[in-house]
């Protein structure tokens, strides 16, 4: 469920509690999340390692540590941090956990262990699923308007879909997908090829501003409790049934592929087909 407002809060969050600190130990609690490619043992291999840097690309984070070491988190739809003292209670959810040196503890949860921590050497970085093929990040300075048409041009198929899958650009997944699409009037079914001059504007205008804009108010809401999914402010995504914000249309949900799409068919009128 992070995308890239929610985790660029927990990396502003993280950075000045953790760059130059050293990880003066580490475990794997529970099994299937941890993908350790260095061939050395987790625990002693990363024990006395510091963290250099902390990045993050679209919906990937990015450990940088001393001695040629990464670890990358993608936490998919369930996956998160939480930054805590060693004595808080050891949730069940939670599957690798970081020991740092002036006494927290980073915890990487996730419920239904979809999500991935990679450890591994900085040339084994491209070598994971998803890194090289995403596009520039959504938070990143915007594309003009020539160049995310020309971007664009290669895709094909419905436009949320293009939205989501990160080639085009990166950081973007189901619940910012429809936010934009709800911005920009656009039906998440329609065809790319369908999209006149004047929707590509808006959807380029609303595919910069809706995740900044998310970042902004995130940042102060979610405050310290990273670890918490904070989702109420948004104005269609998860909110099927109830009235638009902006028309107060009933707002439609529609389910394919276990992923809900959340639309208003007032402001993001279209096709009859698939409706
Ligand atoms: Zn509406």
């Amino acid at each position: 469920m992070p995308e890239a407002p929610d985790l660029q809060v927990v990396l502003e969050y993280l950075q000045p509690r953790l760059v130059g600190r050293v990880i003066t130990g580490a475990r794997e609690t529970r099994p299937l999340v941890l993908r350790n490619l260095t061939g050395e043992r987790f625990s002693d291999d990363i024990a006395g390692r510091s963290i250099v840097a902390m990045t993050r690309h679209g919906k990937l984070l990015f450990f940088e540590l001393s001695g040629d070491r990464v670890v990358l988190i993608n936490p998919m739809l369930t996956g998160g941090l939480r930054y805590t003292e060693p004595d808080e209670k050891l949730l069940k959810s939670v599957t690798v956990t970081f020991d740092i040196d002036d006494g927290h503890q980073l915890r990487y949860f996730d419920q239904k262990r979809m999500g991935m921590v990679y450890y591994l050497r900085p040339d084994q970085v491209n070598e994971t699923p998803r890194v090289e093929e995403q596009g520039p990040d959504v938070l990143d300075a915007p594309m003009s308007l020539d160049e995310f048409k020309t971007a664009l041009r290669p895709f094909r198929g419905e436009i949320k879909g293009i939205l989501t899958r990160g080639r085009l650009i990166s950081g973007v997944g189901n619940a910012y997908a429809d936010e934009i699409l709800h911005a920009a009037g656009l039906h998440p079914y329609k065809k790319k090829t369908a999209l006149s001059d004047e929707e590509i504007a808006r959807l380029q205008e609303a595919v910069y501003r809706v995740p900044l804009e998310a970042f902004n108010l995130l940042q102060e809401k979610v405050g310290e409790n990273i670890h918490k999914k904070e989702r109420r402010y948004l104005k269609v995504h998860g909110k099927g049934g109830k009235p638009c914000p902006v028309c107060g249309y009933e707002i439609s949900a529609i389910t394919a592929n276990q992923r809900v799409t959340n639309f208003c068919r007032k402001c993001q009128p279209g096709l009859l087909v698939r409706n």
